[in-house]
């Protein structure tokens, strides 16, 4: 089986990108799994520091990785999110395959400081164990929370997009695998409507870097923004807050259409296929399928 690193390279070859969804429990996982093997494609799974302190650390590596070996399929666990040294080591010792160090709220020194120890620290693990371990970083603040929003997050605005400059001297300096760059897009969905992204600035930062470029806060955005941007060097979308509305929203109506139901396995199902039809219909626009 090719490395993610791999399938990383192979998207950005092809013009496509790979799915990145968040998983609170198994449903999700399933359904994650489940959507891309229709489509026969390779996935990713994150869970934020919230997410993976509720699903277990070492739990969320076995997991993916019993999907992994049991059906021999590309599929990979990410830390999302993750704000400090502590948690990326955490993460990159029980097994996973990638992780997010966010410093973005800091100064920029300090976020160049954090990134640049987190980094040395997957390559020291690698070289020891010859797990290949990606590590992404962020610049330009797009918000925190995945979730349904009223407005749009204080403190972003097209005027603290990534510039091609910083996101260069940012790369040269962490020497990180992948940067999430601030194009436009914002964590969670705004109610009246996502701000539009930026495709010529994905292509400059793109080419100013050298490295692949991951788009978070998916949700909420316009088909036409989505290919535009992984058409200019978008490899890896982030959707979370969709795919958590479809969960709620189908479990809701599971129990309120049957309200006697006590088995979790027949109420929770309505949820998951839910959140697996968002996945499939998400995994083909990122694919163009
Ligand atoms: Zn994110």
């Amino acid at each position: 089986m090719k490395t993610l690193r791999e399938y990383v390279q192979d998207a950005d070859s092809r013009g496509v990108a790979i799915g990145h969804f968040n998983i609170s429990n198994l449903e999700a996982l399933w359904a994650i799994f489940t959507a891309a093997k229709n489509l026969n494609l390779p996935v990713i799974v994150g869970v934020s520091e919230g997410e993976e302190d509720f699903v277990g650390t070492e739990q969320a590596v076995a997991l993916v990785k019993s999907f992994r070996e049991t059906y021999n399929y590309p599929i990979f666990l990410n830390a999302d999110h993750h704000y400090s040294f502590e948690r990326v080591k955490k993460a990159i010792d029980a097994g996973f395959d990638a992780v997010i160090v966010d410093a973005v709220t800091l100064p920029l020194e300090e976020n160049i400081a954090l990134t640049k120890k987190c980094v040395e620290y997957a390559r020291k693990v690698t070289a020891k164990t010859g797990r290949d371990i990606m590590v992404e970083a962020e610049i330009g603040f797009i918000g925190k929370s995945s979730k349904v929003l009223d407005e749009i997050p204080e403190g972003v605005s097209e005027a603290t997009m990534t510039t091609p400059e910083d996101a260069k001297a940012f790369v040269d300096a962490t020497g990180v695998d992948m940067l999430a760059p601030s194009i436009g897009n914002i964590h969670g969905i705004v109610r009246s409507g996502n701000p539009r992204l930026h495709p010529e600035r994905v292509k400059a930062i793109r080419k100013a870097t050298g490295v692949p470029l991951v788009l978070h806060g998916g949700s909420g955005t316009m088909s036409e923004d989505f290919i535009n941007c992984i058409k200019e060097g978008i490899d890896i979308v982030h959707i979370n807050t969709e795919i958590r509305v479809a969960f709620r929203d189908g479990l809701k109506k599971s129990l309120q259409n049957n309200p006697d139901e006590v088995a979790p396995y027949k109420f929770l199902q309505e949820g998951k296929c839910a959140m697996q039809a968002v996945i499939e219909a998400r995994l083909k626009l990122f694919n163009n399928l």
